[in-house]
């Protein structure tokens, strides 16, 4: 009997999070088709991380006809005001992760108050209309300088809280089981599970 699996889009561009997300997801994938998604990008003009991963759904969705998952994620530093947030892959207008983390670097010298949080909207989308948003955290604080080669974006200077490295130094399976990338998804995947596949994991 061959087993017919449900399509599901993987709605992001972003070839770092396709790798970690596939590694997330992996054990999870039973029974569905998981495809990249390479139509036009939406203009993510949302003002939170749900409206944007929801933006992003949508648009997969609405190009391809399948359901589809979109994540949106970025770092809130508390003494910036929960800056860059939103604004992460862009905030030193370059798009380039090395110089966003010298730029955040930069605004925190001299700042003793160092606490930050990853944060990551988990949305589905499916062709009916139907929608849900998750958001994973992930605490920690920001480091001086960057430390470690591993993950990307700003994972070098970013320590978890409970943890003497950084999210660079981390093995990414560590990295995936408590990130906030891991724990939007991992909200979100039963749900998946239940709308797609009409039960729950
Ligand atoms: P997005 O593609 O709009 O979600 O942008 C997310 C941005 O936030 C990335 O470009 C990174 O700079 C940052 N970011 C999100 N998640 C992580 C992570 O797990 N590690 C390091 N940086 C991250």
């Amino acid at each position: 009997m061959t087993t017919v699996l449900v399509p599901l889009v993987l709605a992001t561009h972003n070839a770092h999070k396709v790798i970690e997300l596939r590694r997330i997801l992996g054990r999870r994938l039973d029974g569905i088709d998981l495809r990249a998604y390479d139509g036009p990008e939406p203009v993510e003009d949302g003002d939170t991380f749900e409206a944007n991963a929801l933006i992003k759904a949508r648009a997969a969705s609405a190009h391809t006809g399948f359901a589809a998952i979109a994540d949106d994620s970025g770092i809130a530093v508390a003494a910036l005001g929960g800056a860059p947030g939103i604004h992460s892959a862009r905030y030193a207008g370059t798009r380039d992760d090395a110089d966003n983390v010298r730029l955040l670097v930069r605004n925190l010298e001299g700042v003793d108050d160092r606490g930050a949080e990853f944060l990551c909207a988990a949305a589905l989308v499916l062709p009916d209309g139907r929608e849900r948003v998750e958001l994973g955290r992930w605490p920690g604080s920001v480091l001086r300088e960057p430390v470690g080669g591993g993950g990307f974006g700003y994972d070098p200077v970013f320590k978890p809280a409970g943890y003497n490295v950084s999210a660079a130094e981390l093995h990414p399976d560590e990295k995936n089981a408590v990130s906030h990338r891991a724990r939007a998804f991992d909200a979100l995947m039963p749900i998946v599970h239940e709308l797609l596949l009409g039960q729950p994991t």
